[in-house]
């Protein structure tokens, strides 16, 4: 559950498909009026080759959307927009207005394949037009473009193009910037920066879909609560960074002696709260009795000091009409005798 909760947390923010869903949409509505346009201007080679490409973006927008298959919808929106853009530069499109749409290739590129990766792309997209432009091909539907176009075809894109890599650089880095300080309040919120365990807001919530997975299921589940035997001497005595010290050992010892499926918490000061899913009271104070050894037998050295503390565990199993509360009740009473009883020892309910 934890684990879970923390790989949440670290898990990358998913690349979103809109972009690639928005994208396709755009193709397929621009090409089939470019290609009703055609039709109608009686262009019906460019008119085939738009209605061809608004299939080609309706695929991508199929594939994205049904398949979740992001990396080839993204390939195929993108170099078929390349090879419509060859083609307008080809054949000049409508009354040689055809190059106008290659500026579109620079920000889609970017957006869709990032800075390193989209810049290398128009590389060779430009490498290409200019191919294509400046290349003597003798061929009926070659078009011919003024050097002076040309030219500032080119200027005029490779601008285009480091503005919106600029603009895409700014955004990645503002996007990291972001994710980095999420993070960051993410953790601050559930969890505590002393020990690295989760706070005691994470471990309410952990109870909580204990609790209804409980009430679907006939399992058992047991909560413990330690405290750490006359603490406030250890402070005294070494000083609070000692007493801080003492804390981050005992986390460490706590994460040790649990299974993987429960969770350990820091539930206050020098509080725990242990979660044990599936396991009856009685098994609960045997992990705990574990447990409590475990520390006892544990000396923690801190600026050559030797430090033994000593824990008291108080247990308590969820029963099925029972509430949060009620439980985290009857496992302070039991720290509570625990602690009346002399200390260093586990006391759980009677069943
Ligand atoms: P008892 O056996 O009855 O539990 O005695 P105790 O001295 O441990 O008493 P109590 O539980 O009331 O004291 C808790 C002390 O823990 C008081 C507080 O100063 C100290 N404490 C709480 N949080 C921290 C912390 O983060 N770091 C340090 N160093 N001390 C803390
Ligand atoms: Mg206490
Ligand atoms: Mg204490």
């Amino acid at each position: 559950m934890l684990k879970e909760i923390k790989h949440n947390i670290y898990s990358e923010v998913p690349y979103k498909p809109s972009i690639i869903l928005l994208f396709s949409l755009i193709g397929i509505t621009i090409c089939a009026s470019m290609g009703l346009w055609g039709v109608y201007q009686e262009n019906y080679v460019l008119a085939a080759t738009l209605f061809l490409a608004s299939f080609i973006y309706f695929l991508a927008f199929y594939i994205c959307k049904n398949h979740n298959k992001i990396g080839l919808s993204s390939v195929i929106v993108l170099y078929s927009l390349y090879l419509l853009m060859f083609y307008l530069v080809f054949t000049g499109g409508v009354d040689n207005t055809g190059p106008l749409w290659i500026y579109i290739v620079a920000p889609v590129s970017l957006s869709l394949h990032g800075l390193k990766r989209g810049l290398f792309d128009i590389a060779v997209f430009i490498a290409l037009i200019i191919a294509i432009m400046f290349l003597p091909i003798e061929y009926g539907s070659h078009a011919i473009y003024p050097t002076e176009f040309k030219l500032r075809l080119i200027y005029s894109f490779l601008t285009v193009t480091f503005l919106s890599a600029l603009y895409e650089y700014t955004r990645d880095h503002a996007l990291k910037k972001t994710l980095e300080l999420s993070h960051k309040y993410q953790l601050l919120a559930n969890f505590d920066p002393l020990t690295n365990l989760s706070n005691r807001r994470i471990a309410y919530n952990i109870l909580k879909q204990e609790q209804s997975h409980l009430s679907r299921n006939q399992e058992t589940l047991s909560i413990l609560i330690s405290d750490v035997d006359y603490f406030k001497r250890i402070n005294d005595q070494f000083g609070h960074s000692a007493g801080d010290s003492v804390l981050i050992e005992l986390a460490k010892i706590f994460n040790e002696q649990v299974r993987e499926q429960d969770c350990v918490a820091r539930w206050g000061g020098e509080e725990f709260l242990f979660i044990l899913p599936q396991t009856c009271a009685k098994n609960a104070a045997i992990i705990a009795e574990k447990i409590r050894q475990r520390v006892e037998s544990h000396t923690i050295i801190f600026k050559n000091n030797k430090i033994n503390v000593t824990i008291s565990v108080g247990v308590a199993q969820f029963e099925k009409s029972s509430n949060i509360d009620d439980i985290i009740n009857s496992a302070d009473k039991c720290l509570y005798k625990a602690k009346e009883s002399g200390r260093n020892q586990v006391q759980s309910v009677a069943h």
